[in-house]
């Protein structure tokens, strides 16, 4: 009892916390663990809702009048709060910050080398979800609730959407926890994520249609820059070097846009730390890579099977096997990934 008192106690010392700030806070619904049907069954959760159905529990604003019920008036969350004890703590977005909503769960490891290189290079505050996710504070851009273009599983939360805050419990049973509260400075949100927030429609920018939009393309960038980004000391700089020659050579063929290329090599290799401790081999592999790539262009597998992937390699195995590419850099045979100090293997 003391604990469920405790909690209750924890959620409104937190929503006036945050309202201290100056941050709007809403009272949502919480989860509610049912008495398990028979002996020894999982209890079901349900949601404060009532509602059986309830697809969003412990995550929708509990008033009726939704988000407009958000403020930083003390004696209204006091009212608030001593009603609905358990009531989840949400903060409006789009006023003190914006919220960057990483759904890592379900996202694989080609969205981590972009929230690690991009977003957590900030080291701005951050919350764990109690659904396995991540939330990165930004500073307000002045945008709404958005999804970022080419980023599956992420959710930009701006002007007119909110968040669900630590102390709050989620479906799963797990609190929402700081990693790094809000006393940490918000950081700008990086600028290929602002790009990736703005309408895609006009892009005076570039007159060229097609490269950057190839969805193939598109799918073998995230998952190198996934690999180069994940990839283990000692492998690091191989991998690296592979996956420039293939994204080079699909820049090459028309299908990806040679800056967007430039730029995720070099992010994904900040975030394996290889550009930040051998930063003068990483650019050496880089150009070479680019150098190769560039000379041997590829398009999109017509069907099934991929095209050759370097003029002088060897087909590659299967279809979607852009991984495989040939460890022995046939493209190049004079290359050893030796810049790597470390051993391999
Ligand atoms: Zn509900």
């Amino acid at each position: 009892m003391a604990r469920v008192l405790d909690q209750e106690e924890e959620n409104l010392q937190a929503a006036l916390a945050y309202a201290g700030r100056g941050i709007p806070v809403l009272p949502l619904h919480h989860p509610v663990v049912r008495p398990p049907v028979a002996t020894g069954a999982r209890a079901p959760v349900a949601c404060s809702c009532g509602n059986p159905a309830c697809r969003s529990i412990g995550k929708h604003p509990l008033a009726e009048r939704g988000l407009e019920a958000a403020t930083t008036d003390p004696g209204r969350l006091t009212w608030w709060w001593r009603r609905f004890p358990l009531a989840n703590v949400g903060l409006g977005t789009g006023v003190a910050f914006d919220v960057l909503d990483v759904d890592s769960s379900q996202a694989a490891n080609s969205l981590r080398w972009f929230t690690v290189a991009y977003v957590a290079k900030g080291r701005g505050p951050l919350a764990r979800t109690g659904g396995d996710g991540w939330h990165f504070y930004l500073a307000p851009t002045g945008l709404g609730n958005l999804h970022p273009r080419g980023l599956g599983r992420m959710a930009w939360r701006g002007r007119g959407g909110y968040v669900v805050a630590p102390p709050s419990r989620h479906a799963s049973g797990a609190v929402y926890t700081w990693v790094r509260d809000l006393d940490t400075p918000l950081p700008e949100a990086p600028l290929p994520l602002r790009d990736r927030l703005r309408p895609a429609a006009p892009l005076p920018r570039r007159a060229r249609p097609g490269p950057a939009v190839s969805p193939y393309g598109q799918d073998v960038l995230e998952r190198w820059l996934a690999e180069v980004a994940s990839a283990p000391r000692g492998e690091r700089n191989c991998t690296l070097y592979r996956a420039g020659l293939r994204l080079y050579s699909l820049v090459a063929g028309g299908l990806l846009d040679r800056e967007q290329v430039e730029e995720g090599l070099m992010v994904a290799a900040e975030a394996s730390r290889l550009a930040l401790e051998e930063p003068a081999q990483t650019r050496k592999t880089l150009a070479l890579a680019e150098r190769v790539g560039s000379a041997l262009p590829a398009g999109a597998p017509r069907q099934r099977g991929e095209p050759v992937l370097h003029a002088a390699g060897r087909a590659s195995r299967a279809a979607g096997e852009d991984w495989a590419v040939s460890e022995r850099h046939p493209a190049h045979p004079s290359f050893t990934p030796a810049g790597e100090r470390e051993r391999h293997g």
